[in-house]
């Protein structure tokens, strides 16, 4: 993160939003000679609705306090308002004012500004206060950014991409309460790779890797656009089927078996083949959360290993 005294002179849009035409010609003037592009507002409300088409159409507010009508520091709380409907966006506001009084800057602050400049500005003082603006800004944009990506991050499983254990339970959660909601069918497939340990042993834990990749992506690429799947452990991934009851649930699922079955994983020295198993279960509305659900098809995919591997068994 940048936190050094670098000097930001790119060019911002900036919107004025003062009721008085000479005052805002003189910060225009100021503004546009500092390199920026102006947009003027003559009363909050004016303002108000520029924002409200323009999502994050400008970089840096500049607000008149004293407005016929709404005054500056509703206008600022209003903006404030409109932004948090939008959760990633925020402009900067500095305020300016004829008025000194320490309690108006306090409103000020208060009202959601983030800086107070009294008339008649100074274009040293203006130039520098948008630069301290701008380096927030960027601040807050970087933190945002990295924010996103760790988000992303503990979600996702790193090796194959697909959702994690938890990102997947959340998927199913919602996914759940959805089935209720409507009343309507959702089952699940818990599968697990057969004799994945003698894929370790034999060929390396290189090669293993290179089979749960293979087999996520060619899962991931042919899922039915409903369906949903997490890597939940190991070799273990689990696919949320919504919308389908068991009977409907097996035919997507003995694809996705039989697409594993022919799967021809080509590691380094050989070409490796893999099978999975699947225990296919159906959501019970009215005894079932997603626990109970995983524990049934967990207890169908013992019975498919059981019964031989390489199979999809129902419970
Ligand atoms: P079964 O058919 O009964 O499921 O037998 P299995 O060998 O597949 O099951 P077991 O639970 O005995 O072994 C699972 C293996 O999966 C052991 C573990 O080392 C391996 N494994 C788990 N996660 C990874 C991984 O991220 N990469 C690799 N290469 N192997 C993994
Ligand atoms: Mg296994
Ligand atoms: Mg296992």
């Amino acid at each position: 993160m940048r936190t050094d005294n670098t000097t930001y002179t790119q060019s911002l849009s900036i919107l004025i939003i003062d009721d008085s035409t000479s005052e805002r010609m003189l910060l225009r003037t100021l503004l546009r000679k500092l390199g920026h592009s102006i947009t003027e507002a003559a009363t909050g409300l004016h303002a108000l609705i520029f924002l409200s088409n323009q999502p994050k159409a400008f970089d840096l507010i500049f607000l008149d306090v004293r407005m016929p009508g709404m005054d500056g520091y509703e206008t600022a709380r209003r903006i404030r308002a409109i932004e948090k409907g939008r959760s990633k966006e925020w402009c900067p506001i500095i305020f300016l004012s004829g008025q000194t009084r320490p309690e108006d800057i306090a409103n000020g602050i208060a009202a959601g500004g983030d800086d107070y400049l009294t008339k008649p500005v100074n274009a040293i003082v203006v130039n520098s206060k948008i630069t301290a603006m701008q380096r927030i800004a960027n601040m807050r944009q970087q933190l945002l950014a990295s924010n996103q990506q760790l988000e992303v991050l503990a979600h996702t499983d790193e090796l194959t991409k697909l959702p994690n254990r938890r990102h997947f339970l959340t998927i199913l959660d919602s996914e759940l309460a959805r089935a209720k909601r409507h009343n309507t069918s959702l089952s699940i497939a818990y599968m697990d790779l057969d004799h994945f340990k003698q894929v370790n042993d034999t060929y390396g834990h290189e090669a293993g890797d290179a089979v749960l990749l293979s087999v996520a992506k060619v899962l991931s690429v042919n899922l039915r656009t409903e369906d949903s799947i997490g890597r939940i452990g190991g070799e273990e991934f689990c696919i949320c089927l919504p919308g389908a009851d068991v009977s409907h649930s097996l035919e997507p699922c003995e694809r996705y078996r039989s697409l594993i079955q022919n799967l021809q994983i080509h590691t380094s020295s050989q070409i490796l083949t893999v099978t999975a198993s699947f225990g296919l279960t159906s959501f019970l509305p009215d005894t079932d959360d997603s626990i109970r659900l995983l524990a049934r098809a967990d207890e169908a995919l013992y019975q498919a290993k059981q019964y031989g591997r390489n199979r999809v068994e129902v419970t």
